[in-house]
C-alpha cells in the first residue's frame, strides 16, 4: 500500500491518465520497480508528454513457459492494490495501478504473471495478486471446504516439507512416526504404481495423522516425454491408485522432474490440480547425505517455503527425523501444501505454479 501512496504524490500526467480509471485501473508515470521509492524521472520528459509510451514492439516476451488454453481468458480480481507491469518482469516498467477489487480480463499467463489489456496497452500483473471470480468453483480446497486449521496460528511462521516419489514404506513410515511425534504435517506427492502392498498402510496413515495426499503420475512419468493426450491418463491412475485406497483424492500435483509446459498446464489445470513446484531443493536424491541435507534446509528455510525432499532413500529419512524437530525448535510450523495456501490465502488455481508462499 504504501508504494501505491507514493503514486498518488506524483505529478498528474494527463496524458497518461487511462481512460480505464472506471473500472479501477489508473495510469502512473513509469517506475523501476515495486519495491523502490519512487520518484520522478527527469529524463523521462518524453515520456510524460505522450503519457504512456512503451511502444508494442519494445514489449520484449521472453521465451517463458506460456499457458492458454485453461484458465484462459477469465475474468479476475485484484486482492489487493498492484502495480502492472509492461513485461512479465518485476523489473520492468509500471504503467499504472490496478486498484482492489478491480475486474480484468486475463487473456494470457507467462510463467507467474497474468497479462490482459488495459485502454489498449498490454500489462502484466503478478498472478498471485489476481483471483478468478469462478474461483470458488474452481478450488474448494483453497477455502476450506475440508480443512481444519485450527492447529495453526496463521501469523507465525510455516514450512511445507513435501516428499516424493514414494510411499516407500521402510522410509515413508519413518517420517510419518516423526511428523506423528512431534505433531507435524506434510504432503507426499506420489507415484501411484507404489501405492500397493505394504505401502498402502502409508497412505492410510497420511490421511489418519493429517499429511497431504498428492499426485506425482503413476510411474513417474516426465510429462514432457508423454503425448499430450496421454497426460490425463498418468494423472488419472495415479488418483485412482490413491483413491481406491483412502476414498480420498489428491489434492496437488507435482510434475516429475519439475516438467512443465503451457500444454501440461493446461492438462493438469483441467483436472483441477495446482501444481507444486518448491523453493528449496537439498537435493537429497543425488547426495544421499543426511547432513547436508539437514544443512540446506535448516540454513534456508523460511516462512513460506516448499521444501523439495524424497521419502525413497533412508538418508532422506535420517534428515527428516532431524528436520522435523529442528524446525518447530526455530519456531516454524510443519503444515501441508494446502494448510499453507489457505493460512495465508495464497491463491492455488488450477494449472498455475506454485514455488514458495512467502511474503514477498
Ligand atoms: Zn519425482
Amino acid at each position: 500500500m504504501k508504494r501505491v501512496s507514493k503514486f498518488f504524490l506524483l505529478p498528474v500526467v494527463g496524458a497518461a491518465v487511462l481512460a480505464v480509471s472506471a473500472c479501477g485501473v489508473r495510469a502512473v508515470p513509469e517506475a523501476k520497480d515495486e519495491t523502490t521509492s519512487i520518484e520522478a524521472d527527469e529524463t523521462s520528459a518524453a515520456e510524460e508528454t505522450s503519457g504512456i509510451s512503451i511502444e508494442s514492439n519494445n514489449v520484449s516476451v521472453p521465451a517463458k513457459i506460456e499457458r492458454a488454453k485453461f484458465p484462459y481468458p477469465y475474468t479476475a480480481r485484484a486482492l489487493t492494490a498492484v502495480n502492472m507491469h509492461v513485461d512479465s518482469e518485476s523489473d520492468s516498467a509500471v504503467v499504472g495501478v490496478l486498484e482492489e477489487n478491480a475486474p480484468v480480463s486475463v487473456e494470457r499467463n507467462i510463467e507467474g504473471w497474468d497479462q490482459f489489456s488495459a485502454n489498449g496497452q498490454t500489462c502484466y500483473v503478478l498472478k498471485k495478486y489476481l483471483i478468478p471470480d469462478d474461483y470458488i468453483a474452481m478450488n474448494n480446497q483453497f477455502l476450506g471446504a475440508t480443512l481444519d486449521l485450527s492447529h495453526i496460528d496463521p501469523d507465525k511462521p510455516m514450512i511445507a516439507l513435501t516428499f516424493d516419489d514414494g510411499p516407500k514404506a521402510e522410509v515413508t513410515n519413518r517420517i510419518l512416526d516423526s511428523l506423528q511425534q512431534y505433531g507435524g504435517h506434510a504432503t507426499f506427492f506420489m507415484q501411484g504404481s507404489r501405492v500397493v502392498g505394504e505401502n498402502n498402510d502409508c497412505v492410510k496413515r497420511m490421511v489418519e495423522l493429517g499429511c497431504e495426499l498428492g499426485n506425482h503420475t503413476y510411474t513417474h512419468d516426465y510429462l514432457d516425454s508423454v503425448p499430450v493426450e496421454g497426460i490425463r491418463s498418468v494423472i488419472r491412475k495415479c488418483d485412482y491408485m490413491v483413491e481406491e485406497t483412502v476414498k480420498v483424492a489428491p489434492t496437488v500435483f507435482r510434475p516429475p522432474g519439475g516438467n512443465r509446459s503451457g500444454e501440461i498446464a493446461s492438462a493438469v489445470g483441467n483436472l483441477g490440480l495446482p501444481m507444486i513446484i518448491w523453493s528449496i531443493d537439498p537435493l537429497d536424491y543425488s547426495t544421499k547425505d543426511a547432513d547436508n541435507t539437514f544443512n540446506v534446509v535448516m540454513e534456508k528455510a523460511q516462512d513460506g517455503d516448499i521444501v523439495l525432499m524424497h521419502d525413497t532413500y533412508s538418508e532422506t529419512a535420517d534428515a527428516a527425523e532431524r528436520l522435523i524437530p529442528a524446525l518447530i525448535e526455530k519456531g516454524f510450523q510443519l503444515v501441508t501444501v494446502s494448510e499453507m495456501a489457505q493460512a495465508k490465502k495464497y491463491p492455488m488455481i488450477p494449472g498455475n505454479e506454485v514455488y514458495n508462499m512467502r511474503e514477498k
